[in-house]
């Protein structure tokens, strides 16, 4: 099984992603997350993508892409992208991809939150360089202030969840990742989810959604 994870930054995707790529034992691929690795190891990758990210902008597709092919060429478990396709571009060598793997897409799962709700959410988030827990100021906050809850690490503010690159992110979501919902509701496997609601009952919805695939 193969699915996609849609939706704005901050719409829940990588908290969804980790629950289901478990449940469905999938492996659980976050651009986002790989980019982000590579700039902490300092990578030449890193050292690449890293003006995009603090900018708020896309990596070029065809890095993207080139990445993508290069982590998942061995591997046999089924896929679930989160953050991965962001452009129609990025669509057609995904489905490229999987014609010459021989496989297919099940599912495409758009996480639904309004652009006001998003912006609020990504700007309460905090994280633990350490361990990578994601909390939120307002409805998931550590139990010391600032502090893992976890690993006793002080949290950070990820450099691109500051006012003004969210607002960008925002603008590029609309502008290059929106036209993958037209791209894909035609496909007959798309699905889409109530993603305001508290992250437990969401991925209730998603797996009664999938059952039966
Ligand atoms: P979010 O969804 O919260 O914006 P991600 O972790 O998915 O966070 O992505 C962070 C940044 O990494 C993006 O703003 C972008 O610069 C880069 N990135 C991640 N995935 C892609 C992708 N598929 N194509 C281009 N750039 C990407
Ligand atoms: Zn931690």
């Amino acid at each position: 099984m193969n699915i996609i994870l849609l939706g704005y930054p901050g719409s829940g995707k990588g908290t969804q992603a980790k629950v289901l790529s478990q449940k469905l034992g999938l492996f659980h691929v976050s651009t986002g997350d790989i980019f982000r690795e590579e700039l902490a190891k300092d990578t030449p990758l890193g050292l690449e993508v890293s003006g995009y990210l603090s900018a708020g902008r896309l990596v070029p597709d065809r890095l993207v892409l080139e990445v993508l092919k290069s982590r998942l060429s061995k591997e046999t478990r089924g896929l679930l992208f989160d953050g991965f396709p962001r452009t129609v571009e990025q669509a057609e060598g995904l489905d490229a991809w999987f014609d010459s793997r021989e496989t297919t897409l099940d599912a495409v799962i758009f996480l639904n939150v309004p652009e006001a709700e998003v912006a609020k959410r990504l700007g309460d988030r905090r994280t633990c360089p350490k361990c990578g827990k994601i909390y939120n100021l307002g409805t998931k906050p550590p139990q010391k202030p600032d502090i893992c809850d976890t690993c006793n690490e002080k949290l950070i503010t990820r450099d691109d969840d500051t006012p003004g690159v969210i607002w960008k992110r925002l603008q590029v979501y609309k502008d290059q990742t929106e036209p993958l919902l037209a791209y894909y509701k035609s496909s007959g496997n798309f699905y889409e989810a109530d993603g305001g609601q508290a992250p437990e009952s969401v991925a209730a919805k998603i797996a009664a959604m999938l059952d039966g695939k």
